[in-house]
């Protein structure tokens, strides 16, 4: 039987920095004796006293761990998947389950079981469990983001599934917020979901995103836009804003002190001139991507990783397929972030409507 074994990161110089390699044998204890013989080095870690597997070791076919199957018996098939996953010493208190669960992206050098632990100890907001929120929520779930806020005040409708793929038909007429938390907790049980059924205001916007690290705006107004703009920098919080109109898409990166929201756009456009979200056709791949997007941003907020996309504007041009972007910077004159501001605490934000760009949705 051949199989593929999944090497750890710290067991890989033991297989020529190979991350899977092929092994044989009809059952759990021929392929190790297998791998042993082939990789000695890797078979001197897999031997503990009496010549038996080490208790900080933990072996999986198929995702699940042996000693819930049969053991080292545990019979193998051709294409089986198995996975060497060792208990992390120096205070990496990951489970062999999170090991495994997380193994893609702890293999990255630079994440690691440190970023891991990173992720899971991290707070991050999503405001909007619509277009946008959805697959931010989702990917942040699955990376294992220990807590998620999410802010929504809404119920589902059937014309949003269409692309809110936190939600399911059967959903329909329920809070957003419930069926998006058991959504988050059957990708990844990890997460904790803290749900808002509410409306951002400047009642509670400060008080709620100044427990979290990093903010995701997924809204669809732009007066909520402008309050979280505002209380994330007041906050002192990252904050990724993305939005979607019809076929393009726009995501970036506010750092307290590197620029607003407001520096880049000063004031919303005047209601009339912004369609109505609800009005305006889109294809649930555009804010999918956006959303994405986002999400990447606020991983990499998290992890310290690459560069931010902070003081740049990404265009996504969905019909040409195009990503084009922008320079932004910190406006001395910002009302908000500039040298004299005039903005010190949360104001009103009612009848602020559409930018420029008219009327960035959700989706
Ligand atoms: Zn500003």
């Amino acid at each position: 039987m051949a199989v593929t074994v999944y090497i750890p990161a710290p067991f890989r110089r033991l297989t020529n920095n190979r991350s899977y390699v092929e092994g044989h044998g009809q059952t759990v204890a021929e392929l190790l004796d297998d791998l042993k013989a082939r990789y000695p080095a890797l078979g001197d870690m897999l031997q503990g006293e009496g010549g038996d597997l080490p208790s900080h070791i933990s072996i999986y076919v198929n995702n699940q761990e042996i000693h819930s199957l049969q053991g080292e018996a545990t019979p193998l098939k051709d294409g089986d998947e198995v996975a060497v996953i060792p208990v992390i010493a120096g205070g990496q208190d990951l489970t062999s389950e999170q090991m495994l669960r997380y193994s893609r992206q702890i293999m990255i050098p630079d994440v690691g079981v440190a970023g891991q632990r990173k992720l899971l100890d991290a707070r991050v907001l999503v405001v909007g469990a619509g277009g946008l929120g959805s697959p931010a929520a989702v990917y942040l779930a699955a990376a294992g983001v220990g807590t998620l806020g999410i802010v929504d005040s809404d119920e589902l409708d059937l014309s949003n599934l269409q692309r809110q793929i936190l939600h399911h038909t059967p959903d329909v007429g329920r809070p957003k917020v419930e069926s998006a938390q058991e959504t988050i907790a059957r990708y990844n049980p990890d997460v904790r979901v803290i749900p808002y059924r509410e409306r951002l205001d400047a009642a509670n916007a400060l008080e709620i995103v100044g427990q979290y690290d990093v903010v995701v705006g997924a809204v669809d107004n732009f007066d909520t836009r402008y309050l979280l703009n505002d209380a994330s920098y007041l906050a002192g919080k990252p904050y990724v804003d993305g939005g979607v109109f019809l076929f393009e898409g726009q995501v970036t990166v506010f750092i307290p002190g590197q620029g607003c929201y407001r520096c880049l756009f000063p004031a919303p456009p005047p209601a009339e001139v912004v369609p109505k979200p609800s009005q305006v056709g889109l294809l649930g791949t555009l804010p999918g991507v956006i959303g994405v997007i986002e999400a990447f941003e606020a991983l990499k907020l998290i992890l310290g990783l690459g560069e931010s996309l902070a003081g740049r504007l990404l265009i996504f041009d969905a019909l040409a397929m195009e990503f084009r972007q922008v320079r932004t910077r910190r406006d001395p004159q910002c009302p908000l972030c500039g040298d004299a501001p005039t903005i010190r605490e949360l104001g009103e934000y009612k009848a602020l409507s559409s930018s420029p760009l008219a009327g960035r949705d959700e989706g």
